[in-house]
């Protein structure tokens, strides 16, 4: 009897394995406890939400994330990869989460699930503090820099042609800080970027280069997670609210916005 429990066990696990490789290889909330790790991704070029401190990774999205771990009682592992490779390394399991200023919009829904939203943001424009744009109609016979495969990118580009306002060309960059350069370097005549980063570029290179008052989007930031997996969804929202509710949410916001004024 003992025997035939054992072999009945072992079919069964086995069938669950053909059937978890099958459909797909993310991990399940208790794959995710009994590794001990969680595995998030990000793109850290986007200060303050994620960026390198000396060498650490450091930034808002990482705090959110620490207590994410926490609450599930593991260990927080950060990759640092492309901005467009974020959402294939969670449909194909090796990111568990990813938390990096990631826009929750209807595109992106068709392959991820995302969390309540956690920031509110904008598309803003950066020029050079001597530049006589002043607004985003000005754009229509200029050359803008955006980060690759960013709502901004998606703005400017306007293949769906929803965009209010229309730019001459676009130049994309794989990190924010690279079209700065260019763009103080004269090469291009505008940034359109999230307008947290966008403050912080300012900041860090003062007197250079300057943000117009005008905001071209409305946006949400969420956390990603893996189509489908509505028991990590959950575990997510309810540290969200948790740190909505104590007030931390906007004590670490706060705490990122005067690091570096
Ligand atoms: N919020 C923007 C987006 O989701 C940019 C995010 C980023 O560059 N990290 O596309």
């Amino acid at each position: 009897m003992k025997k035939l429990v054992r072999i009945a066990a072992i079919a069964a696990a086995a069938l669950m394995a053909v059937s978890a490789a099958g459909c797909s290889s993310t991990r399940s909330l208790s794959d995710v406890k009994n590794s001990g790790k969680l595995m998030m991704s990000t793109n850290a070029e986007f200060e303050p939400f994620e960026y390198k401190d000396g060498g650490e990774i450091v930034g808002i999205d990482i705090d959110i994330s620490k207590k994410i771990a926490e609450s599930l009682g593991v260990e927080l592992e950060i990759s640092d990869i492309a901005f467009d490779s974020l959402i294939p390394a969670l449909q194909s399991g090796k990111a568990d989460i990813v938390a990096a200023g990631m826009t929750a919009d209807a595109e992106r829904r068709e392959s991820v699930d995302f969390s309540d939203p956690y920031f509110n943001a904008s598309q803003a424009i950066i020029v050079a503090a001597d530049s006589d744009i002043t607004g985003p109609a000005d754009l229509a016979d200029k050359t803008v820099g955006v980060q690759l495969g960013t709502t901004g990118d998606q703005y400017c580009t306007n293949e769906d042609g929803d965009s209010e306002y229309t730019v001459a060309e676009v130049r994309r960059y794989s990190k924010g800080m690279e079209a700065v350069s260019d763009l103080m370097a004269g090469r291009i005549d505008a940034v359109v970027i999230d307008n947290f980063p966008a403050q912080k570029f300012v900041e860090n290179n003062e007197g250079a280069i300057k943000v117009l008052d005008t905001a071209l989007t409305e946006e949400e930031y969420a956390i990603a997670v893996p189509k489908g997996n509505t028991e990590m969804l959950d575990a997510v929202n309810s540290v969200l609210a948790e740190m909505k509710e104590s007030g931390e949410l906007d004590e670490i916001v706060a705490k990122y916005e005067s690091a570096l004024s």
